[in-house]
């Protein structure tokens, strides 16, 4: 489709350019630019749009619907995840930023996992893997008569595999693995990123059950069970091993922990098999094979801050075509395998989530830390469910619902019927909210003002706008005061700002760990999947800190959780001047 030469402009800042021109714009042989940032997002438009010649029904003519695309992205209210901006209307064509592959217990299957991993890894895609399939080290191997390695030596090469693969240059490979605490082998699995860059492209995942946290808090024993024969081969106490996930988690952030018997309470399609893992940030639990597009919107173009209020009409309308728009990368998308095109286009899974709220909490002037956050945080979160629910349905009448309904639970329940399994997914929005110019997913700040060292060490500074704009209108923005916000990100014991600004403008830092908890499960208790958090602790924070917040999340309903104190690894993502 022919660009338009009336398109509206695009609202991204200096710092969205760099990084749209870096990792998203295509390259020619040479590194040279083949498009600039508008015809980008017109590819990514056009490209969604014409998928949707598939059906015979269709209320929009595809200029029309092209250039609402482009306008949802132009107009940084809407981005899919980045392999879609990256490769919609290219010759790769993979769009989905998440996947699962399982790993079966033979030779043959491990290296077919580790094949198909590096293939995802090339489109731009993560993968998440389960490892609980594999027999413990040590262990007999049948046609050898020898001794099997175990998943944790398997995983070393998977982690290999993986820092061979750089992505085209842009993305390097992220991964989940996984391993069930009943697994022979989980101590050592706990243990393993004890060593800093041990295992560096892995996030690590522990798979509990409620029943497991219920014997830790009755001080009991729990089986190992041996993956072949499922038989029990010894017993620890669950006591003890939650203690030692506590303390490796106050060392190094890793692993995090999932509750996996609640992620399959909510897998809407069991007649496929049980979910035994996620993609590499956690958010998005899948069935083995199976992949999902991501999208974000962001909430900070939807604040009404003179009216105090959310524009819930305009977000109703940004919902539903933001859902259109996540079902048809589902066809638009060619995926690396014909097992995973097979397995995504039965249950046509997508994910909406969001980004910016701790923006729009800036700008509505509540603090995050707060119940009226809470409240309204799972007033936005139940909407948008339950409009993303509602634009299924309406595609579902135009295009069918999704293959595996009849015998979903959907289906049995007289739910739907839907054009999707799952609607809702909280992303990190590590990226997007760079090019949205927003703050990511459901975080608050990290700081007020920071540097962010994004792609082989280059750094940006960013100061937050909304901050800035609030100062200059209190008059109190001189240039002693941003001078000292840079250094040390935090407003909270400054005396030159107002009281009830320094209340507002928190950060995660300022925040207790109850408190990014607490945020967590209330987008939670709204969303299908799941919700990428990360609970900041300050250095100081104890390893009862660390117990308490995950007591707290299996107490509120959480399907996961991840902790990370500040400064407990030498090379951190984000960081103030003060503590570099
Ligand atoms: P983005 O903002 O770039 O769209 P997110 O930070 O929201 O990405 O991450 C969403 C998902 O995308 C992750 O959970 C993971 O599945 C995938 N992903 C993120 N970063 C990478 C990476 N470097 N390599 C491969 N996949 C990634």
């Amino acid at each position: 489709m022919q660009m338009p030469d009336d398109l509206p402009d695009l609202s991204l800042s200096e710092n969205a350019e760099l990084v749209l021109r870096k990792r998203y714009v295509r390259k020619g042989p040479e590194g040279e630019e083949m498009e600039t940032p508008q015809e980008l997002f017109w590819r990514v438009a056009a490209a969604i749009a014409a998928s949707e010649t598939a059906y015979e029904q269709t209320p929009f003519s595809q200029e029309a619907l092209a250039r609402r695309f482009y306008d949802l992205m132009a107009s940084c209210r809407f981005f899919p995840n980045s392999p879609t901006l990256m490769n919609a209307g290219t010759e790769l064509g993979q769009l989905a930023a998440c996947f699962v592959l399982p790993v079966g217990d033979s030779m043959e299957e491990i290296f077919d996992a580790i094949k198909y991993a590096a293939l995802i890894h090339k489109s731009g895609g993560g993968t998440g893997f389960s490892f609980s399939r594999l027999r413990a080290a040590d262990s007999r191997v049948g046609s050898t008569g020898g001794v099997a390695s175990g998943p944790i030596s398997f995983l070393r090469i998977f982690n290999t595999a993986t820092e061979q693969v750089k992505q085209g240059g842009t993305r390097r490979g992220a991964n989940m693995g996984i391993l069930r605490v009943d697994h022979p082998d989980i101590l050592e699995f706990i243990r393993v990123k004890e060593r800093e860059g041990e295992l560096n492209n892995f996030n690590l995942s522990v798979a509990l059950t409620e029943d497991f946290m219920r014997r830790v808090e009755a001080d009991a024993e729990y089986p190992l069970i041996a993956p072949q024969s499922e038989k029990e081969v010894g017993r620890l106490r669950a006591r003890e091993v939650f203690t030692l996930l506590v303390q490796k988690a106050w060392e190094s952030g890793d692993p995090g922990i999932i509750f996996l018997d609640r992620i399959n309470r909510d897998n809407p399609t069991p007649q496929l098999g049980d979910i035994e893992a996620t993609n590499p940030c956690g958010e998005q639990p899948l069935l083995p094979y199976e992949a999902c597009n991501l999208g974000s919107i962001n909430l900070s173009r939807f604040a009404d801050a003179p009216a105090q209020e959310l524009d819930w009409e305009g977000l109703r309308e940004s919902v539903h075509l933001a859902v259109r728009f996540l079902d048809n990368v589902i066809d638009a998308s060619v995926y690396p395998l014909p097992q995973i095109t097979d397995q995504v286009k039965r249950n046509r899974k997508i994910g909406l989530g969001i980004m910016g709220w701790a923006d729009l909490l800036y700008q509505l002037r509540i603090a995050y830390d707060s119940r009226q956050a809470l409240s309204l945080g799972e007033k936005v979160m139940d909407f948008i469910q339950k409009e993303a629910r509602s634009a299924s349905k309406d595609l579902a009448r135009e295009r069918g619902p999704f293959p595996a309904y009849a015998d979903s639970v959907f289906g049995k329940q007289n739910l739907g019927p839907y054009r999707n399994a799952t609607t809702t997914t909280i992303a990190p929005t590590g990226t997007l909210s760079i090019l949205a110019g927003c703050s990511s997913g459901i975080e608050p700040l990290f700081a007020l003002s920071f540097v962010r060292e994004v792609m082989d060490g280059e750094r940006l500074v960013e100061t937050n706008p909304i901050f800035r704009q609030a100062m200059e209108e209190a008059g109190c923005a001189s240039q002693r005061l941003l001078d000292e916000v840079a250094r040390k990100g935090t407003v909270r014991d400054m005396e030159l700002v107002p009281d009830d600004m320094r209340n507002v403008f928190v950060t995660a830092m300022d925040i207790d760990g109850e408190a990014h908890l607490r945020m967590q499960a209330a987008f939670q208790k709204y969303t299908d999947n799941a919700v990428s958090k990360t609970v900041n602790l300050p250095h100081e924070a104890t390893q009862e800190d660390i117990r308490h917040i995950y007591w707290l999340a299996y107490e509120q309903g959480c399907k996961g959780v991840t902790v990370y104190r500040d400064g407990c690894k030498s090379v951190q993502v984000l960081s103030t001047e003060e503590s570099r």
